[in-house]
C-alpha cells in the first residue's frame, strides 16, 4: 500500500497526535498512577457535568426519536441554528441570519474544513498557507493543512515582565511581510499562553487579512460568550473577512463534538458543503441539548458563575504551587494570564530542553507538553535563541492534589537536567 502525500501527512506524527496517545496512555485500563498534566480537558466541574447531563436527559427522554434516528442538515439543525442567530444578535448587536451559521463536529473540524479551504494550492504558485500570526498557538493548527509547508508560524516578540513573569507580543511587520496568504488563524485566549487579543489588535489583524483578502479565524474555544475559562480583553465583532469560531468543549463537553462558525456567508457556504462532503452533519442530539442551553442562558450562567470563577481560582492556586515547589535555583517564568486552562512556563536557562524534560517526566509517570509542539519550524520573524525548545505547558484541569504532585514531581525533573548538564 502506498499512502499519498496527504496520506503522509496526516498520519505522519505530530504534537497534537502525541498529546492525544498520551490521553489514552493515561486512561487505559490500570493506568490509574499517570498524571496527566498535557490535557486539554475541562474539569469535571460538579454543577457542570450536573447541567450538561439534566439537560442531555431531558432531549434524550422526549426527543429521541424525532433527532437521533434521522439525518439531518449540514448547516446543523435549525433550532440551533435559530438560538445561535438570536443570541449573537441580541447580546453583540449583530444582524447575522442562519447564512452566516455552520454547526460543526467540534471546532477542531470546522478550522479543519476552512483551512482545506482557504489554503493550499489554486492553481496558482507558491500555494497560499495557513498563516499563525503569533506563535506559540493551539498544537492542533499544524495538522490542519494538508501541504508539508502549509503552515508558517510568525514568531512571538517575547518581554519579560518579571523574575518569574514574561508575556509575548505580535510582531507585525514579519506578519504583513509574511508569505502568500490563504487564512490566518489564532486562538483568543490562547492555547496555551491564555493570551487574549484586545480590540486594537485584532483591527490590525483584519487590516492585514483584508490586504491579502484572506479570512481571519479567531478561535474562541476559550473565552468570550463562553465559556470564560481565561479572561478576554476582545469582544467577539463582525467583519466582513473574520470568521468567529466557538465550541462547548471547554464549556463541559468535549466529548460530545459541537462547535460551530459564525461569518460572511461567502466563507461559511462552502463550509457547509465541505460539511456535507466529510462529516454529513454534527450529532444532533447535542445539537438539541446546545440549543437549549442557549435559549435557556444556562450557558451564560455556567460561564459567568462556575466557569470563569473556578478557572480563576485554580490559576492562583497553582501559581502558588509552582513558586513553591519549582527550585529557586532555575530560572522559570510563567506567561502572565487569569484564569485559562494552562500554564505555559519558559525555562530560561541554556542547559533546558523541552523534549528531554517530556522524556524524563514520562519516567516519573508524568505527562506535560513539550512547547515545539506549539511552535512552526523554520519560525518566520526573529524567535529568540532556543525559545522554542525551553517552554512547556501543564494544564490545570485535573484536580489540585494531582496538579501538585505533578509538579513536585517536574521540580525533580528540573533539578536533574541542571546537574546533568
Ligand atoms: N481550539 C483550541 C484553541 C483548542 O485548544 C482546542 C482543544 O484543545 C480546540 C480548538 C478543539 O476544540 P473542539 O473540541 O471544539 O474540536
Amino acid at each position: 500500500m502506498g499512502l499519498s502525500q496527504i496520506g503522509e501527512k496526516m498520519s505522519g506524527m505530530s504534537g497534537l497526535r502525541t498529546i492525544m496517545e498520551d490521553i489514552a496512555t493515561s486512561t487505559a485500563a490500570g493506568s490509574s498512577d499517570w498524571l496527566n498534566l498535557s490535557i486539554g480537558n475541562p474539569s469535571p466541574i460538579d454543577e457542570v457535568v450536573d447541567a450538561w447531563r439534566e439537560l442531555t436527559i431531558t432531549a434524550a427522554t422526549e426527543d429521541f426519536a424525532s433527532v437521533s434516528c434521522r439525518y439531518g442538515p449540514s448547516r446543523g439543525m435549525p433550532t440551533l441554528v435559530d438560538a445561535i442567530v438570536d443570541d449573537f444578535n441580541t447580546r453583540y448587536g449583530w444582524d447575522i441570519t442562519a447564512d452566516n451559521v455552520v454547526v460543526g463536529p467540534g471546532s477542531q473540524m470546522l478550522c479543519f474544513i476552512a483551512a482545506a479551504l482557504f489554503t493550499g494550492s489554486a492553481g496558482t504558485e507558491p500555494p497560499q498557507r495557513l498563516i499563525l500570526p503569533m506563535t506559540p498557538d493551539y498544537a492542533g493548527y499544524q495538522g490542519l493543512s494538508l501541504d508539508r509547508e502549509g503552515v508558517v508560524g510568525i514568531a512571538p516578540r517575547v518581554q519579560v515582565t518579571g523574575d518569574r513573569s514574561f508575556h509575548y507580543g505580535f510582531d507585525f511587520d514579519a506578519l504583513e511581510r509574511c508569505p502568500k496568504a490563504g487564512m490566518f488563524l489564532l486562538s483568543s485566549p490562547s492555547n496555551p499562553t491564555g493570551r487574549s487579543i484586545d480590540d486594537g489588535e485584532l483591527a490590525r489583524l483584519l487590516g492585514v487579512a483584508r490586504e491579502r483578502d484572506a479570512p481571519l479565524v479567531v478561535d474562541h474555544a476559550y473565552g468570550a460568550p463562553f465559556p470564560r475559562i481565561a479572561a478576554s480583553r476582545l469582544t467577539p465583532q463582525w467583519d466582513e473577512h473574520l470568521i468567529n469560531c466557538f465550541t462547548l468543549s471547554k464549556a463541559g463537553l468535549p466529548a460530545e463534538r459541537i462547535g460551530f462558525a459564525i461569518g460572511p456567508a461567502r466563507y461559511i457556504r462552502p463550509m457547509v458543503s465541505f460539511m456535507a462532503n466529510s462529516a454529513l452533519h454534527a450529532p444532533q442530539l447535542m445539537q438539541l441539548v446546545a440549543a437549549r442551553s442557549l435559549t435557556t442562558r444556562l450557558l451564560d450562567k455556567l460561564a459567568s458563575e462556575v466557569i470563569a470563577p473556578f478557572y480563576q481560582a485554580r490559576r492562583l492556586a497553582v501559581e502558588r504551587l509552582l513558586a513553591d515547589l519549582l527550585p529557586d535555583s532555575v530560572n522559570w517564568r510563567l506567561h502572565a494570564g487569569k484564569g485559562g486552562m494552562f500554564c505555559w512556563l519558559w525555562i530560561d536557562e541554556d542547559w533546558f530542553d523541552d523534549m528531554a524534560l517530556y522524556g524524563l517526566m514520562k519516567t516519573k509517570k508524568v505527562f506535560i507538553v513539550p512547547g515545539r509542539h506549539f511552535f512552526v519550524h523554520p519560525p518566520t520573524g526573529t524567535t529568540p535563541g532556543g525559545h522554542d525548545t525551553q517552554c512547556f505547558r501543564i494544564s490545570l484541569s485535573a484536580d489540585e492534589d494531582t496538579i501538585g504532585e505533578g509538579i513536585a514531581r517536574i521540580a525533580e525533573g528540573l533539578t536533574h537536567l541542571r546537574r546533568a548538564d
